[in-house]
């Protein structure tokens, strides 16, 4: 019977697992292009006879990233990991298939995280920006309310903040969750918080 060794990657463009086999023989007679389904991405494999040396799409960091690795590790055992340089996770896996298959299902699982990750740190960024922003306009004395008062207090959300007048009451919400929000904020030189009682 002859053996085959198979490839795992994430397709950067589509998100996909993109698993794929070759023959033993055939990668070592050929250079081999293992394609996504979505044709926007392909690892490809070339050997000198001593080594191979992999290109592989990478789909937690979007590169694309050049390993090396002996024909022994390549071919047999039961698999080897590449790490993304940029992030320090595993983004291939060469190796025996059911290897394949279950690194291939961490790897999705990583880039899931990250990705998660990524967005509530946006939401950090933003926030961050909102509330400089608000410094910067209590230090203008641009912060005050209709009843006159220019005292209030600042209480932080997940998504937004509030702005309450000491003297009134009165409450100005500001939401703080997107770049409109702040493009938003940055267009005025005043805040103005509406009045509570009259
Ligand atoms: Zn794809
Ligand atoms: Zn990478
Ligand atoms: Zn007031």
């Amino acid at each position: 019977m002859e053996q085959s060794r198979y490839f795992g990657y994430l397709c950067p463009k589509c998100g996909v697992g993109v698993t794929a086999g070759r023959t033993v023989f055939s990668l070592q007679a050929a250079a081999a292009r293992m394609q996504c389904q979505c044709g926007q991405s392909e690892l490809r494999v070339e050997t000198d006879g001593v080594k191979f040396r992999l290109w592989v799409p990478c789909g937690l960091c979007g590169k694309e990233h050049q390993a090396e690795l002996s024909a022994e590790a390549l071919l047999q055992g039961r698999g080897v990991g590449l790490a993304c340089p940029e992030t320090g996770a595993l983004c291939c896996y060469c190796g025996q298939e059911t290897e394949v298959h279950r690194a291939l299902a961490r790897l999705a699982l990583t880039a899931a995280k990250d990705k998660e990750n990524a967005e509530a740190f946006t939401d950090n960024v933003i926030m961050y920006e909102v509330l400089s922003e608000l410094r910067d306009m209590a230090a203008r004395d641009g912060i005050a309310c209709a009843c006159g008062s220019h005292r209030y207090t600042m209480k932080v959300r997940r998504g937004f903040v509030d702005l309450t007048c000491s003297d009134c009451g009165g409450t100005l919400r500001l939401s703080a969750a997107t770049d409109e929000d702040l493009d938003d904020l940055c267009c005025h030189m005043a805040l103005t918080i509406p009045g509570g009682r009259a």
